[in-house]
């Protein structure tokens, strides 16, 4: 139970209700939930090129980087998984992504070495990239953080934009409903 209520977003009452479910279900139940935790923690692991999950062989890239029908000349640049996972919701992005794993927050003491912006640098000079969309939050962390990347991607002779507004200002990517985020993308501008 304890376990369970570190997991985020759950409570001790939700701990309680989940594990009380668990006790309550057939003993496979229990043991095919266990088997499947363990598989994740075993099996997934980051896209190197990317950054996103994969459940590929070791070294292997992810099914964003692999897929022939995605757009090479375009990045889309996220803080998490979930926010890619949102974007891919919309079926309105056909580019590749990469995913930051955070934002900037030198209160938190994340700065840009903490993100995977050396590897989006270097990415970027071996591929064939003509816009880089950046996605992060509209929040203060998340502006800070497109601001960077703009003042690093725009001397490298980039398109760079940005989501355009209908993502209220604080809010998250993550959970804006598929039609607000399909017309932030198309409606993107340029930074
Ligand atoms: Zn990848």
């Amino acid at each position: 139970m304890a376990q369970l209520a570190k997991l985020p977003g759950i409570g001790e009452k939700t701990a309680q209700r989940l594990a009380f479910y668990v006790l309550r279900a057939q003993p496979e139940y229990a043991r095919a939930l266990a088997a499947a935790l363990l598989e994740v923690v075993d099996k997934v692991r980051l896209c190197p090129r990317c950054f996103s999950l994969t459940d590929g062989p070791n070294d292997s890239l992810c099914g964003y980087c692999t897929d022939a029908r995605r757009d090479n000349r375009q990045v889309c640049v996220v803080e998490g998984i979930a926010d890619e996972l949102a974007l891919e919701r919309t079926r309105e992005f056909k580019g590749r992504y990469h995913v930051l794993h955070g934002v900037l927050s030198p209160l938190e003491g994340v700065g840009p070495e903490q993100l995977r912006i050396r590897e989006l640098l270097l990415r970027l000079q071996d591929t064939p990239v003509e816009e880089v969309i950046i996605a992060t939050n509209p929040d203060i962390e998340g502006e800070a953080t497109a601001l960077y990347l703009t003042r690093l991607l725009k001397p490298m002779g980039l398109k760079v934009t940005r989501l355009a507004q209908g993502i209220p200002m604080g809010g998250d990517l993550e959970y804006a409903d598929q039609a607000t985020l399909a017309r932030a993308l198309s409606a993107r501008r340029e930074i």
